[in-house]
């Protein structure tokens, strides 16, 4: 135990796993130091909003700080940590070595590309507040190039929205970027038709939403179609250009390519020295305890642990969560000297929104589509963000969009340049001469 006898609990990641431990943490005599490389908590369930202009980062993010105020135990550092000594027992930060006796790794996980990070520029994933409005960014400036294009009287540029992955938040990109072009821009152009834009989903597997039963599957691409999406399955990407998207011999124009395809752990996981699997996820115990290290938790995105049916807990905010309450119940066990207890998830359900009244939800054996599964996700989402006031002012800029389709945070901050646009334009121009180069 640290000098002063009261223990002293790192927490690595203030999302949804950390944070909540955290919280938990706070009610026991102990010391906890709350580590984050930002300074806010992300509602990550809706970035999306904030990368299609639908919600400002302050309305989905919070200061960490502000969240833990008045828990006098419960230290906030800025910082990112680097490495452990785990025979030591410190964290390593670049400028700082934090002692434990307790230490919960909830570092979470990032879009990836396996092995072909020199798409990141070309294909932006969405994970942080940065990525959002780096969306955002891309996505409202394209628009406003075509503009500009058209009126100086150099042509109309199709408008392509390439998303490369139909998973959950590639689903719900798509879904909303057909609301933008078709209903929220469709009046405020004089020189384009926004509505021309075409917004294209590839997937690689045979069906979007794949962690979801078949029947949610095809509701959902069905959904999608409806919106103005279209869906492309078996579509393996094979090569991300500025200006295009390629999947095998096709070649697909793109003015803007989002990626949403593929999710790896934080690699913090690996300086642990636990085994990990080909995710970097930490293959944890049953009570999150890293093996050899009963004082070392790893939770949410970051740990690998199967249920009791053999199947992998899925990378969802519930799962970190009851992860966080169950690591402090156990270290709270710890320190009453009773057996720590396994972890069980309790399944509450899944959901994933595609658009404006269309979404898919699954309860047991309950599979509901549409306005029900919608609304639904909506009152969820509210319910878990951070601060009531935000679930006031998310709640009224719904509904206003709802009857509206209004977007209030169209704002194009950063450059005015994107990565596609002079090769789109070369092509629009000559397009033979350039596919012969
Ligand atoms: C776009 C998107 C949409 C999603 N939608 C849903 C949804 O609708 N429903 C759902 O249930 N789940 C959703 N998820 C998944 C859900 O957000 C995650 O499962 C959940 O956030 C995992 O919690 P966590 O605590 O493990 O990690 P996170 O919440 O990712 O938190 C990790 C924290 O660690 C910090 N960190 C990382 N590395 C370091 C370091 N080296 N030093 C210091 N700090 C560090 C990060 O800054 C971050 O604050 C979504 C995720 C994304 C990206």
């Amino acid at each position: 135990m640290t000098s002063d006898l009261i223990p002293r609990i790192v927490v690595v990641g203030a999302g949804f796993g950390g944070l909540h431990a955290a919280r938990c943490l706070a009610r026991l005599p102990v010391r906890i130091t709350l580590v984050d490389r930002k300074n806010h908590h992300t509602f990550q369930p809706l970035l999306y909003q904030v990368a299609t202009a639908g919600l400002s980062p302050g309305e989905i993010a919070a200061p960490i700080r502000w969240i833990v105020r008045g828990r006098r135990n419960i230290e906030v550092l800025l910082g990112e940590v680097q490495d452990f000594d785990l025979e030591q027992r410190l964290v390593k930060l670049p400028d700082l070595e934090l002692p434990y006796d307790y230490l919960i790794v909830a570092a979470g996980a990032s879009h990836a590309y396996f092995g072909h990070d020199d798409r990141e520029p070309l294909a932006p994933g969405l994970n942080t507040i940065e990525d959002a409005l780096e969306i955002r960014r891309r996505v409202l400036l394209a628009f406003e190039l075509a503009e500009r294009q058209a009126a100086s009287g150099n042509g109309q540029v199709q408008l392509n929205f390439i998303i490369v992955g139909g998973g959950p938040t590639g689903v719900e990109l798509a879904g909303t970027l057909a609301e933008i072009s078709r209903r929220v821009l469709a009046n405020e152009f004089l020189s384009i038709d926004p509505k021309s834009t075409r917004i294209i989903l590839l997937e690689g597997g045979p069906r979007v939403l794949p962690s979801y039963p078949e029947d949610l599957s095809r509701s959902a691409e069905e959904q999608l179609r409806r919106l103005g999406v279209e869906v492309h399955t078996s579509a393996l990407v094979t090569g991300v250009e500025p200006a295009a998207v390629r999947i095998g011999e096709t070649r697909l124009p793109a003015a803007v390519t989002l990626w949403a395809a593929g999710v790896a752990a934080s690699l913090l996981g690996r300086k642990l020295g636990a085994p990990v699997d080909r995710a970097g996820r930490v293959l944890v115990n049953n009570d999150l305890a890293i093996p050899g290290h009963p004082e070392v938790f790893v939770i949410g995105d970051l740990a690998a642990l199967k249920d009791e049916a053999g199947k992998m807990l899925p990378g969802v905010a519930p799962v970190a969560l009851q992860q966080g309450t169950a690591t402090a119940r156990n270290i709270k066990r710890d320190l009453q000297g009773e057996p720590r207890q396994n972890f069980h998830y309790l399944d509450k359900g899944s959901l994933a929104t595609i658009g404006r009244a269309a979404a898919i939800a699954q309860f047991g054996k309950i599979h509901i589509s549409g306005f029900v599964a919608w609304l639904s996700w909506l009152f969820v989402h509210i319910f878990f963000l951070i601060g009531f006031r935000n679930r006031i002012i998310v709640l009224i800029q719904w509904a206003w969009s709802y009857f509206t389709y209004e977007r209030g945070a169209r704002l194009i901050t950063g450059d005015e340049q994107l990565p596609s646009w002079t090769a789109l334009h070369d092509q629009q121009e000559h397009p033979i001469e350039k596919r012969r180069a």
